[in-house]
Formats: structure tokens, C-alpha cells, sequence
């Protein structure tokens, strides 16, 4: 019997069981157990797992600076200025790895970042935790962790008021878990621990009176310049052995990259997008006014 859903608090209400291979090559001959809640519909791995077993030689770890995912970065940075994000607010990177998206808000001018990494040497000084920003961006880190819930209350602590919450993970409602193996890309086991269905992450943010912004239903990582998009990245991880870790080997040439499918995927393969990651930004509420009573106290003296 599965354990109540950390994200709706329903229990045991099991839509769907299905058992899925881990997509990183270290693990691959290995199956990993996921159930999604009837009620809200998001993913759970079933299974606690040693995750510091899994997480040695994390092949995202490898992640090199370069001119791809820079203009990744500089996507992600548009996104926040159109909800609202400026160069000169303080911006914490929260769940930054090496950094690489910091280097580029500062390439960007943008002021003030941070990052904060419990997973990085160099930062995770959990002091950083104890200022507060004008924006909180989080990418691919909610998922990893084993209170969602938890974490979005942490992120309300380090926003400022009127200040924007940014959020990007897998969504668990464009996962078919009938075709789990189609999936594991998206369902990345054992490391995603919890992947929110995208509606009870904003019923999740409403909880917290953040209103919502602006919701991408894509990645920041799906864009119109032929070759990068989701469909044509796929792809190529298939071209290899169909691990993540495919994306970090030395790149290398292959006929199914050019048959006439791959070729419709490299140009227009961002209008297939999955639909299975996106990102929700909320902003917080401004600071409360004072009481009604206090204004008229002060109004009558
Ligand atoms: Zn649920």
C-alpha cells in the first residue's frame, strides 16, 4: 500500500502503477516502481532508495558551459523578465549545481544572484538561505526532493513580498504511465521522487496566496532554433543507448539523426513538444496593508 500523496494528502489512491528502467547508463538494467495519486494526479516513486548510491557520478554533474546552454539560460532569464524580473533585483539560483545559470545572469547584468546547492561544494553555504530575494527560480529540483510541499514553503520564505517564485519541473499530467518506458526520460528514476501533476502545483501556489503569472507549458529548453528542441533531443539519446548520459559523451554522428523523421524533428520538433515539463511562476503578495482598524485609529487621532 503506497503512503498517502505528499502533495495532495489523499491516501493510497492509486490511479496507476508502472515499473520503469532508471535513464542513467550506471543504472539502467535497473527497474524502478512509480504510482500516481487518483486525486491530483502526480507521480510518486514507490521505493526509498539509497540516493547517495545513486547520485555518485550523476551524470548532470558533467554539464559543461557552451554556447547551447547559454541561449538556454538566456531563454530562461527572458521568461522571468516578461513576469516581471529586472536586472537590478537579487535573484537566488535555488538548486544551482555548478552555477552555470548564475554566470549567465551575471553575463546578463543582472545585479544580485545567488545560488544555494546542498549538492555543491561551493554553494552550499546555507547562509545564503537566510537573505531574501526578489525573484526565487528553481529548476528541475522539486522533483528531487521528499517533501515538495516543504520546499515551496521555503521558497516563500526566501521571496520578498511582491517578489516572483519560479518553478520548473517535469509535468506529471503529460505522462502516460501506460507507456512508462516511452516516459523515463521525464520519469528519471530513482531521482524523481515526487513529479506535481502542473494542476496541483498551482492549487499548491494558490494554497500560499501566490498568484500566478505566467504557466509554460514547455521548457525553457524547447525552442525554435532547429536541433534544440525535446522531440529531436529524444531522439538522439535513442541514437546512443538512450541515456541521459548520451547528452554528455562526445558528440557523434548517426543515420537516425538524418532520415526524413529526424530531419522533420530537428526543425519542427518544438511544435511536438511532449508536454511533459514546463513552468509555473507565481508571485508573491505584496506586503499586507495594515488592518482596516489601525488606518482608521490612525485617521480619527
Ligand atoms: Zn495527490
Amino acid at each position: 500500500m503506497p503512503s498517502p500523496c505528499v502533495v495532495c494528502g489523499a491516501a493510497g489512491a492509486v490511479a496507476e502503477e508502472a515499473t520503469v528502467p532508471s535513464n542513467v547508463r550506471a543504472h539502467k538494467h535497473e527497474r524502478f516502481a512509480v504510482w500516481r495519486c487518483a486525486a491530483c494526479r502526480s507521480i510518486h516513486a514507490r521505493d526509498e532508495v539509497d540516493l547517495d548510491h545513486y547520485y555518485r557520478d550523476y551524470p548532470f554533474l558533467r554539464a559543461q558551459d557552451g554556447r547551447v546552454l547559454r541561449y538556454f539560460h538566456r531563454r530562461l532569464w527572458r521568461r522571468l523578465a516578461r513576469a516581471g524580473a529586472r536586472r537590478d533585483h537579487a535573484v537566488l539560483d535555488y538548486g544551482c549545481g555548478g552555477g552555470l545559470l548564475l554566470a549567465e545572469l551575471a553575463r546578463l547584468g543582472v545585479a544580485g544572484v545567488a545560488g544555494y546547492d546542498a549538492y555543491s561544494a561551493r554553494y552550499a553555504d546555507p547562509r545564503v538561505l537566510e537573505a531574501s530575494y526578489d525573484v526565487v527560480v528553481s529548476q528541475d529540483v522539486i522533483e528531487h526532493v521528499a517533501d515538495p510541499l516543504a520546499l515551496l514553503d521555503t521558497f516563500g520564505r526566501l521571496c520578498r513580498p511582491g517578489g516572483l517564485i519560479a518553478i520548473g519541473t517535469p509535468d506529471a499530467s503529460g505522462i502516460d504511465l501506460a507507456r512508462a518506458d516511452a516516459h523515463k526520460h521525464s520519469l528519471h528514476q530513482p531521482y524523481h521522487r515526487h513529479i506535481l501533476a502542473h494542476p496541483a502545483l498551482l492549487a499548491a501556489g494558490a494554497a500560499r496566496g501566490w498568484q500566478l503569472v505566467r504557466h509554460h507549458r514547455r521548457p525553457y529548453t524547447s525552442t525554435p532554433v532547429p536541433t534544440l528542441n525535446l522531440p529531436y533531443l529524444l531522439r538522439y539519446l535513442r541514437a546512443g543507448d538512450d541515456t541521459v548520459d548520451v547528452a554528455y559523451d562526445p558528440p557523434r554522428a548517426s543515420w537516425r539523426m538524418v532520415t526524413p523523421a529526424a530531419l522533420f524533428d530537428a526543425v519542427f520538433g518544438a511544435l511536438r513538444d511532449p508536454g511533459t515539463d514546463g513552468m509555473a511562476i507565481f508571485r508573491k503578495p505584496p506586503a499586507a496593508l495594515p488592518p482596516y482598524g489601525s488606518i482608521h485609529a490612525a485617521l480619527s487621532v
